[in-house]
């Protein structure tokens, strides 16, 4: 995946006091945004089976535990299934922002996320896009970019979800993603609207 990170920097990203620098190791390249020694992270969380608002609710406390911040949490939203298989129920989707702790990498997250979807009754996928107990998904880690198949960085869908983007401008309005120009409140602007989608549980 092509594109290096943006010199243009976001100041905040959330409003638990994160603050990403701003300096020149962005410009010169460096692929981490310091906060503390750890880089922001930002995860989307969905669920379409089982009780989803508790799942959500209950992985964003797990999520605080990887995090040396208070985590950033958006709102629930309960929006209309996406590729997925016919008659899927809604999903419930929210977004959490993170300080990774000491040591953390794009790739040792990717694993705790991945373990955690198992915890929550995550099985192994029969059918593409089927309901699902728990997905977890890296959206960013600092300004890293990659592409490669089991990790891409930003992730490649995120600046086109609407499920992804509403819940992260609550958190990271000004957040522009690698590879972005626009800010994630300027891109969820444009993307299609889903009549389906619904507050269900304001930033718990
Ligand atoms: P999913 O069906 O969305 O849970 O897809 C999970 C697969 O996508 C796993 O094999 C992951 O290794 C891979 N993957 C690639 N990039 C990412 C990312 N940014 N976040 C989560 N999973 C990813």
């Amino acid at each position: 995946m092509g594109g290096g990170p943006k010199a243009r920097a976001v100041r905040h990203a959330g409003r638990a006091g994160i603050e990403v620098s701003t300096g020149a190791e962005q410009d010169t390249g460096t692929k981490r945004q310091e906060a503390g020694g750890g880089s922001v992270a930002f995860v989307a969380v969905g669920s379409n089976l089982g009780d989803s608002s508790k799942i959500v609710i209950d992985v964003f406390r797990r999520l605080a535990e990887l995090s040396q911040s208070p985590l950033l949490k958006s709102s629930l939203w309960q929006t209309a299934p996406v590729d997925c298989p016919p008659n899927s129920p809604p999903f419930v989707n929210a977004v959490a922002g993170l300080v990774t702790r000491a040591g953390e990498t794009p790739d040792s997250l990717l694993a705790k996320l991945q373990a955690l979807e198992k915890e929550f009754g995550r099985q192994p996928k029969k059918v593409l896009n089927e309901p699902r107990s728990l997905d977890l998904d890296l959206i960013a880690f600092g300004t890293e970019v990659r592409a490669m198949p089991q990790l891409t960085l930003p992730h490649p869908r995120a600046h086109q979800r609407r499920f992804v983007l509403q819940p992260l401008s609550e958190i990271a309005p000004d957040l522009v993603l690698p590879g972005q120009s626009k800010t994630v409140a300027e891109l969820l602007s444009k993307v299609p609207e889903d009549i389906c989608m619904r507050r269900l549980v304001e930033r718990p």
